[in-house]
């Protein structure tokens, strides 16, 4: 009798055990699922930084114009780009090799200003640090309003912010003026066919008013301006009082920047990244840009 009790209480405990086991496991896998959710939002998922390289995360834009026998130069650089062939063919020892020379101004085609170009004691190219280089860009576009003599204002910069908020820290202002669609027309680019000193008088491209970049100099934090005309300042300035102020703090310059059209005013990001120069005012630029997308 007692025998039977024990054993129907093992079976009952038995049957018990047999019914509550998928709720347990019920518990167990819903306690798992909030700590793993739970832990989910405290600690992010770090970005897949792969993305980035591999193009599957967004674009990588150029905005470099190609060096060669038309890359557009100030008119007093009559010598332009030079690229000296040294061998082309095939050699003796059954390969084939290419090798040239080249020589150029720092000042030409798609180009740093390092800031000592216009402010002594400032970073030469070799210098300025990769933060000064790399940076979110502000795509500030005044082709709306354009003209060849045109000055580029605070109230321009201001507008930008409107819209998209302060200019980012450590950020690229990148000024969209238009003018790259006339690089294939020097005379259209510059404002005149003339070289030489006396030509410089005849130049005409927008630019930045001198407000504008002391505004910029005194009141933001951005480490670099570029330019899709041949000058941050425009081609009347006699005083090129936007260099001054710029570079003064330290802020380098790109000029003759390229494809701005294919930018977002907002959500790209720059790599501007010049020949390292020891000692340069300035040198031949790589610069290109990564747009998200989405
Ligand atoms: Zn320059």
């Amino acid at each position: 009798m007692r025998t039977l009790k024990v054993r129907t209480l093992k079976k009952r405990q038995s049957g018990r055990t047999r019914r509550e086991l998928p709720a347990a496991k019920f518990r167990r896998a819903l306690t798992a699922l909030l700590f793993f959710a739970l832990a989910a939002c405290t600690e992010p998922e770090p970005p897949d930084y792969g993305a980035v390289f591999d193009g599957s995360a967004g674009r990588w834009i150029d905005l470099t114009h190609a060096f060669g026998p038309s890359t557009v130069y100030w008119p007093t650089d009559t010598a332009g780009f030079q690229l000296e062939e040294l061998a082309y063919g095939p050699t003796e020892g059954g390969w084939f090799y290419s090798s040239y020379a080249f020589s150029s101004a720092e000042h030409g085609g798609t180009h740093l200003d390092a800031p000592i170009h216009f402010a002594e004691g400032r970073l030469t190219t070799d210098e300025i640090p990769l933060s000064g280089l790399i940076g979110p860009a502000a795509v500030v576009d005044v082709t709306e309003q354009v003209h060849p003599d045109y000055l580029v204002t605070v109230d321009d910069l201001t507008a930008w912010e409107a819209v998209h908020g302060p200019l980012p820290d450590g950020g690229i202002l990148l000024l969209r003026t238009g003018w790259a669609e006339r690089w294939d027309d020097p005379t259209a680019y510059l404002g005149t066919d003339e070289v030489g000193p006396d030509a410089v008088a005849q130049l005409h491209f927008p630019g930045f008013s001198p407000d504008a970049a002391g505004w910029l100099a005194a009141e933001r934090g951005i480490v670099a301006v570029g330019i899709d005309t041949p000058s941050i300042d425009y081609g009347r300035s006699a005083d090129f009082a936007a260099h001054v102020a710029l570079y003064s703090e330290n802020i380098a310059g790109f000029e003759n920047v390229a494809n701005l059209d294919l930018l977002p005013q907002a959500g790209a990001y720059v790599v501007a990244l010049p020949m390292k120069i020891e000692g340069g005012s300035g040198g031949p630029l790589r610069i290109v840009a990564f747009v998200p997308s989405g």
